[in-house]
């Protein structure tokens, strides 16, 4: 691969796409935060249909703030950036200086897991039963964006991260397919790779069959990916997909996230709809334009 001269992550493509990846994750989160811990009962009898980013649900949030979700996703690209490539401990450091700036909504495994760095530091929780939560696989886009140039090294770094707070087969699995179909979507623009992954996934772990959808939307990982990808698969556009992943309610501001990530990356940032990117706030929008590309260089310094 070094021989290429054409590096993927010099075109403009493969930077919508990335763009749009990030983005997407903020757009999720400040869109679904809303609708967190809603059933999609009182969400349709509350709003119809919930697509205007409008702040409130039951953190209060101004219209446009982003919670945990993309927090945890730009303290980890800050992390990578920092250190010019992978070194846990500057993640563990950038997780800690997050949680101790009391942010407004923080999982348990993921304040668990921080809090163990902080005291032993040690990158590696140990395997728990009860960490099959969501909350690795909602803020690894960065650790995808600097990861383009080898699948291989995807899968590992993934791993890694997600260890810190979460050690489950189920989040090991759900977040390595959804990172592995991220890096597709952003090099090939193709959803025909994620149709394998997602099969894939499947056939390795059962527990992940989505079709049909079976109507769980928790943020208990299993029922996170079957909701994403129900989303995903069944969908023409960002925002038809955003749209019905966070109506499910649940933990919509993750689900939304994690969906916008996939759709991000397969329609790219210019699909993303203008009074979306308007609403979300100023310090976050100049934080992703800031990290895309420098995350990017990561990628194309390994080619
Ligand atoms: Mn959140
Ligand atoms: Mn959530």
């Amino acid at each position: 691969m070094s021989s290429d001269t054409s590096h993927p992550i010099l075109s403009p493509t493969v930077m919508d796409r990335a763009l749009g990846a990030f983005f997407g994750v903020a757009i999720g989160d400040a869109l679904g935060a809303t609708v967190e811990f809603m059933t999609a009962r009182e969400i349709a009898g509350q709003y119809k249909v919930h697509n205007q980013i409008v702040g409130g649900g039951w953190l209060g949030i101004k219209a446009g703030r982003v919670t945990d979700d993309t927090e945890m996703a730009l303290a980890l690209g800050a992390a990578l950036i920092e250190s010019g490539g992978w070194d846990l401990c500057t993640i563990g450091n950038h997780f800690v200086k997050w949680m101790r700036s009391l942010p407004i909504d923080i999982g348990n495994t993921c304040r668990r897991g921080i809090r163990r760095f902080l005291l032993d530091g040690t990158v590696a929780a140990p395997p728990c039963d009860a960490d099959g939560g969501n909350g690795a696989a909602m803020r690894n886009v960065a650790t995808v964006l600097a990861t383009l140039q080898s699948d291989e090294i995807l899968i590992q770094r993934t791993v890694e991260q997600a260890h810190l707070t979460h050690n489950h087969p189920q989040s090991d699995a759900g977040t390595v397919a959804l990172a592995r179909m991220t890096r597709e979507l952003i090099l090939h623009g193709e959803e025909a790779h994620c149709n394998q992954i997602a099969a894939d996934l499947v056939k390795a772990h059962p527990a992940f069959r989505f079709k049909p959808w079976p109507g769980n939307s928790s943020g208990y990982i299993v029922d996170t990916v079957q909701t994403v990808f129900d989303g995903f698969f069944n969908t023409g556009s960002f925002e038809e997909c955003v749209v019905r992943v966070v109506n499910r309610g649940g933990d919509a501001d993750t689900t939304g996230a994690i969906a916008g990530q996939l759709a991000g990356a397969l329609y790219g940032f210019m699909s993303i709809p203008n009074r979306w990117l308007k609403k979300i706030d100023p310090k976050v929008t100049a934080a992703i334009h800031s990290q895309v590309p420098q995350l990017l260089a990561l990628s194309d310094q390994a080619f």
